[in-house]
């Protein structure tokens, strides 16, 4: 097995073997595009090398002396060669991209004696060996693990004495100097040296590049994204070609598409006279991408040209960089770029609006985790007005956070810890500060632009982040934020807006629902392809209209219970539950109906013709009783009775097991006139909305907790003749149905004779669960810990479905219910409707909808639609 190719040598090689670095570079040379010459050393050959116990690389001897010697004959330089030195980089790449987390050497090939080549060849020595002073310094960093601040303290300390601001101020002189400042650096770090032999840097450098794979923070963004740690990591052996070289030199990195909103067109960011590192690292701030096209334009059209068969190419938004050489333009780089949720949905539009994508294409590239952060918070409008704005800096990754500053990763930890919400406040963050980030709210640097690492990692995690800050100054010694006269000390509380870029001083309110008009366009596409519907669990006004703006088309549950909470509305609810005498139960339950039918109204005027499942109520009616005396005493006066009686009658009303108790149909067959109150509220409700809105209304009324065929067929009965009477005095017609809620074990076993007087089925996956498992949602918390602990309950079951056991009763349900009835309706109305991993599953089920809670329904939109793309491959 070969370990090492040459760019674009085999076409059958793929991202597994090649990195993605690696691979791309490979297309980008097939496609003639100006990539410096290279090959690449396999993901293999690190795998061997980490599972070797000496971790050597002999085993790659040979092939690499060829590869080199290719490569040299390519460039026609040598490695080591004192008149015609060949410097190359030597660069991580994964199959998996991840941005910053492993290393990278540029101008490998260096010593003391092949810098005075260099120097010759390009007759320009500063430049050379600025070269030389950057390699030693990477190399230190990322061979030896001597920390590059230790290097750049050096170098300020140096500038400092010179009296100079920029690095391209100091002289030659001060350069050479730099250079034994720094190789006295390695010997005080541990005895180390930097080494003269240039093959023995290439060795080395291709170990370290392997060992990165293994490095602390490497393993955290994999374990953040769920990256398999064994596939580890390409090494690429490129041809360097230099930024920093003089005349029209630079380097940058630039996107096909606007990475935080979409908007097409190149967006990016570059330097001139710098090397690849300095853009990324934030050290100067760089310029955009649009003053090249006045610097540089014909550099600039030639770039966009490459951009355009970049995205073309890959049918997708490109994330690239570049490096210009004496006006030479070179591609180093690209990769499908990493993007917001709202560029996301708005770059998966536009592509399919340009022809380059189909729409299941579209559809497949989005997630339905992106959709929490569509709809990600603002701040309120009226509260910024009057904010105190401290500053702003570039809106590096949208989202409205709040929280106390903090000035290095591992104090920000601590404080999260204690329970702390913190905004990390940085300089510049690099790949060392992963474990803060995750756990900030946001993430504020007062340099780098728009694709530094701070603002690259923030998009990725869906943080809220402005970059860029140039008026403050971070002072890690004091632990304080400088601007503007101000200070701002450790703990302080902001607000940051990452939308705009504004930072706030204190805690700012937030609005919620951002609604994209791109979010609503793909869901469109989702509707028409997804297998089965999308409804809402939603009671209020407020959470109907919500819906409906989300795209339900139905309502699976309206719980009715609530409805009865109000203050003025549970007292008539108290005396109703305490009568003794039927009577005085029908004055209280008249007062409710007129009540109920008020709600009714709205949500069937809002719902339109779209089916309303309404639940009769369903919970114990001891839940409806005052606990304190005060209450208990209001009560007893207005009911005339004495506070003694009141007692008696309300724990009368106590149970053992309440969820098991009397509740649901069970009161019905108790008290027949609620259900009956009820649904003549339906009843009436729905006639005049019919009437006063001309539509259709379409009443699902639901029966909860059915257990047998013989409740089902009497509460039927008794229900439709009191609506059918209703109508029949009323000379009206309704088109409604009685169906049942499908949530204890013994229903899914006998659906074949509960669907006889069924008109439909709606899973309640709460309570099948809770009674399937035999344990109680609202106790789960004293063991469900443990349980996860030792790995015997991977996941939470009342949020993602049981598959196997809960599933299996829904299989048989499904299955015994359509045996009496083919076309019985059925739907899935728990917490776990909006699950995006069961969507498959309901997908085999066959149901006609599920149904969720409003925030869900957009996820549930897409994941419906995308369980029946999987199925198509
Ligand atoms: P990362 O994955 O961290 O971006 P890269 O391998 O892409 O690491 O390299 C880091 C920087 O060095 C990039 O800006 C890249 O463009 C630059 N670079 C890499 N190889 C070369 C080369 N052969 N010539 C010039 N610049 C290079
Ligand atoms: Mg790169
Ligand atoms: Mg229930």
């Amino acid at each position: 097995m070969n370990y090492i190719y040459a760019f674009a040598e085999d076409q059958t090689l793929t991202n597994q073997e090649l990195g993605g670095k690696g691979a791309n570079l490979a297309e980008m040379t097939r496609l003639g595009l100006p990539v410096p010459a290279g090959f690449t050393i396999t993901t293999a050959a690190c795998r061997q090398y980490l599972a070797s116990a000496k971790q050597e690389t002999g085993f790659l001897e040979d092939e690499l002396m060829k590869a080199v010697h290719i490569l040299e004959e390519k460039t026609q330089r040598q490695l080591g060669n004192t008149k015609q030195p060949l410097l190359v980089s030597v660069r991580s790449g994964a199959p998996i991209s991840m941005p910053g987390m492993m290393d990278t050497i540029l101008n490998l090939g260096l010593n003391d004696q092949t810098v005075i080549g260099l120097a010759e060849m390009t007759n320009d020595p500063w430049f050379a060996y600025d070269c030389y002073r950057r390699l030693i310094q990477m190399f230190g960093d990322v061979v030896y693990g001597i920390d590059k601040p230790i290097f750049e303290a050096a170098l300020t300390a140096l500038k400092n004495k010179r009296q100079v601001q920029k690095d391209t101020d100091l002289t030659l002189v001060d350069l050479k100097q730099l250079i034994e400042t720094y190789k006295g650096l390695y010997v005080a770090a541990g005895q180390y040296q930097f080494p003269q032999s240039v093959d023995q840097q290439l060795r080395l450098a291709i170990e370290a590049v392997f060992k990165s794979w293994q490095n602390p923070r490497a393993q955290t963004y994999r374990r953040l994204n769920q990256i398999d740690g064994a596939m580890g990591t390409a090494v690429n052996v490129q041809q360097m070609v230099f930024g920093n070289y003089q005349g029209q030199s630079g380097t940058g990195v630039a996107f096909t598409r606007n990475p935080a909103t979409g908007e097409p067109g190149l967006f990016g960011e570059y330097l001139l006279n710098a090397q690849g590192e300095d853009v990324v690292a934030g050290i100067r701030t760089p310029e955009p991408i649009a003053t090249l096209k006045a610097q540089l334009p014909v550099i600039y059209e030639q770039f966009k040209t490459i951009a355009n068969q970049l995205e073309a190419h890959y049918r997708d938004m490109q994330d690239m960089e570049f490096t210009i050489e004496a006006g030479q333009l070179y591609v180093l780089q690209t990769r499908v770029g990493k993007r917001t949720a709202p560029a996301a949905f708005r770059i998966a539009v536009d592509l399919v609006d340009e022809g380059v994508i189909d729409r299941p294409t579209a559809i497949s590239r989005l997630k339905p985790t992106m959709i929490d952060g569509l709809l990600h918070p603002l701040f309120e409008t009226s509260a910024v007005q009057q904010a105190t704005q401290l500053l702003t800096g570039l809106p590096a990754s949208p989202g409205a956070a709040t929280g106390a500053i903090y000035f290095d990763a591992q104090k920000a930890q601590q404080a999260h810890e204690a329970g702390e919400k913190v905004v990390l406040v940085r300089q510049e963050t690099s790949p060392e500060d992963i474990d803060g980030m995750v756990i900030s709210e946001a993430i504020v640097t007062s340099r780098g632009g728009m694709t530094s690492h701070a603002a690259v990692v923030a998009r990725g995690m869906g943080c809220c982040c402005v970059v860029g800050c140039q008026q403050l100054q971070v002072d890690y010694e004091q632990r304080a934020a400088h601007f503007a006269g101000r200070v701002l000390k450790e703990g302080a509380i902001i607000s940051v807006d990452g939308h705009t870029g504004h930072l706030y001083l204190g805690a700012l309110p937030q609005q919620t629902g951002v609604h994209e008009t791109t979010l609503g366009t793909v869901l469109s596409w989702c509707d028409e392809i997804a297998p089965f519907a999308v409804w809402a669990n939603a009671e209020t006004p407020q959470e109907v209209a919500t819906a409906f703006e989300f795209g339900a088309q139905g309502l699976g549950l309206v719980r009715t219970e609530h409805m009865f909470f109000g203050p003025e509305r549970i007292f008539k609810m108290r005396q109703m539950i305490l009568a003794t005498e039927l009577a005085d139960r029908q004055v209280a339950l008249a007062a409710l109906k007129a009540l109920q039918i008020n709600d009714f109204k709205q949500i069937f005027s809002l719902a339109e013709e779209r089916p309303c499942t309404i639940r009769l109520l369903d919970p114990p009616l001891h839940e409806f009783l005052p606990q304190n005396e005060a209450e208990q005493a209001e009560l007893a006066t207005a009911l005339g009775i004495s506070l003694a009686e009141i007692k008696r009658r309300i724990a009368d009303k106590a149970e053992i097991n309440p969820m098991l108790g009397h509740r649901g149909s069970r009161l019905a067959v108790t008290y027949p006139e609620i259900y009956q109150m009820q649904v003549l509220a339906i009843a009436e409700s729905a006639l005049a909305v019919q009437t006063t809105h001309h539509h259709a209304v379409a009443p699902k009324i639901m029966l909860p907790l059915i257990g047998t065929a013989t409740e089902m067929a009497y509460l039927k009965q008794l229900l439709q003749q009191t609506i059918d009477d209703y109508l029949a005095e009323n000379q009206q017609q309704l088109a409604y149905q009685i169906g049942t809620m499908i949530e204890i074990p013994r229903a899914c076993l006998v659906a074949d004779k509960i669907a006889a007087t069924a008109d439909f089925f709606s899973f309640g996956t709460n309570d099948l669960t809770q009674m399937t498992y035999g344990f109680s949602r609202d106790d789960i918390g004293h063991f469900m810990p443990d349980y996860q602990q030792q790995g015997l309950m991977p996941a939470e079951p009342f949020q993602t479905l049981d598959q196997d056991g809960v599933g299996a009763l829904m299989q048989l349900a499904v299955q015994k219910g359509r045996q009496t009835k083919p076309d019985l309706s059925i739907g899935v109305c728990g917490e776990v409707g909006g699950d995006p991993t069961a969507m498959p599953f309901y997908r085999d089920l066959g149901i006609d909808y599920v149904s969720c809670s409003p925030y869900r329904v957009p996820s549930a939109r897409l994941a419906a639609a995308q369980s029946q793309l999987t199925l198509a491959d």
